[in-house]
This record gives structure tokens, sequence and C-alpha cells, in this order.
């Protein structure tokens, strides 16, 4: 089984009053972590301990930010003994663990658990925590990010996410056996730059497999599905469960 909670679904403006995009797979595995990230996990009710795996995309700060919170709950409110794993781009372990003491230096004071931090190493399988992933080079702002998409096995089910991406052959690779495909749909109409737009989702649902559920995130507004099987438009605190 697999279940997909929406913490936000906005782009970087949270336009339309959505929130920052961000989910969680069967409560345990974290896909971005947005400024909003603690209120909107105390929100849905979900134990903060049973996050074993954060999965950040990329380094802007609508996708990464709401770590220093977490450490912070961590600290102070939530006593939390495992090891949490947070998947990465290359130098991951340094952007978090500065910026996370820019905000708040006591994080570095012994907590009680591990932060363990893993690279994207696109090309193989990768293991965190007796789950299997894998990284797939996205191509958002090529200048100044290495940007990543994961495929993520989670039980007996594959989910999928693009993070922030323009349309590119790569988001075919990482759909390949998904049962749910996220995906980065920022404009309502056409698409590009930086990010896909429905026209990309209307090229990308012709070419992944018609059994895979697509759901568009990191919204501008309200897309426009119609005509297009097995596409779903993710709602903020919005579950969508693979049997
Ligand atoms: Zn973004
Ligand atoms: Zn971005």
């Amino acid at each position: 089984m697999l279940e997909l909670t929406f913490l936000g679904s906005a782009n970087a403006f949270a336009t339309g009053g959505r929130y920052w995009s961000s989910f969680l797979a069967n409560g345990r595995y974290l896909f971005d972590a947005p400024p909003t990230l603690l209120p909107h996990l105390k929100q849905l009710g979900t134990p903060l301990t049973d996050i074993e795996v954060v999965f950040l995309s990329h380094f802007h700060g609508d996708h990464f930010m709401g770590m220093p919170f977490l450490f912070l709950e961590y600290i102070y409110m939530t006593e939390r003994r495992d090891d949490l794993f947070i998947v990465g781009p290359p130098g991951v372990e340094r952007k978090i663990e500065e910026f996370a003491q820019q905000c708040y230096p006591e994080v570095t004071r012994e907590a009680g658990y591990r932060r363990r931090y893993i690279e994207a190493q696109p090309g193989a399988d990768q293991y965190v925590n007796e789950i299997s992933f894998r990284a797939f080079p996205m191509n958002h702002v090529p200048e100044t990010l290495e940007p990543f998409g994961y495929r993520v096995h989670v039980g007996d089910r594959t989910v999928a996410y693009t993070g922030d991406t323009m349309l590119c052959d790569e988001i075919l690779e990482l759909a390949e056996g998904a049962d749910a495909l996220v995906l980065d749909c920022t404009y309502c109409e056409g698409g590009g730059p930086e990010h896909m737009g429905i026209d990309d989702v209307r090229v990308i649902r012709k070419q992944v497999a018609a059994e895979t559920t697509i759901i568009l995130t990191h919204l501008n507004g309200e897309p426009d599905v119609a005509g297009l099987e097995n596409v779903i438009v993710a709602a903020d605190f919005g579950s969508y469960r693979f049997d």
C-alpha cells in the first residue's frame, strides 16, 4: 500500500493561497521540506518520529528551509532516538547543517539521534534505511543548481517525484514502473521556463504507462486536466492511496 499525503501543492509564491509543495509517503518518507513543514506535519497529526527519510530535490528555499525547525523540534519538544536519513544533491550535509546552525546554533547539540546524509548518485540503485531508490538528474536552473528526481520503492509500491524541472527525457526513466508520478506542473498554461506546465503534462501522459497515476503539484493556479486520463491535481492536505 502506498499513501501520499500533501503538505502543500504550490510553487515558490504560494499562489492562490496554496502552501509550498511537499508530500509524505506512508507517513515515513518525506519529499521536500518547505518552510511550513513543521506546522503542517502537526496539523496532519503525523507522529514526528515516524519520519525516517527526507528526500530533498534541490536547494531552493521552498524545498529545504523547513529542516531547521524539524531539528529544533527534536531537541526541545519531541524525543527522537532513531537515525534521520536525509538524501539530497551533492553537498547536502554541509548545506543543511550550515543553514540549520545559522537559524538555531543549538542544532549541533547532542539530541539522542543521528542525522545521516546520503548524496544522490544517479545511474545506480541506492539504499537508505532498508528501502531502495534511484536519483535522476533533472533540468531546472542548470547554471546554479543540481536538481534531482527520485524513484523510491515503498513496500510493494513505487513513487516517483520530479522536484522542479523542465520537460526532459529523464522524466520518462524516472516514471518507469511507478504507481504514482508526482510532477512539477507550475504553469496552468503552456510550459517553461525552469518548470513544466500543462502542455508538458499532455506530452508526458502520452509517454508514461497509462496505469501510472500522475499527480500535479508546485502549481501556480488550477490546471485544467479535462481529457487527461489518470491525472490528479494535488490538494493541500489531500491524501491519495494506491492499494
Ligand atoms: Zn520550487
Ligand atoms: Zn526550484
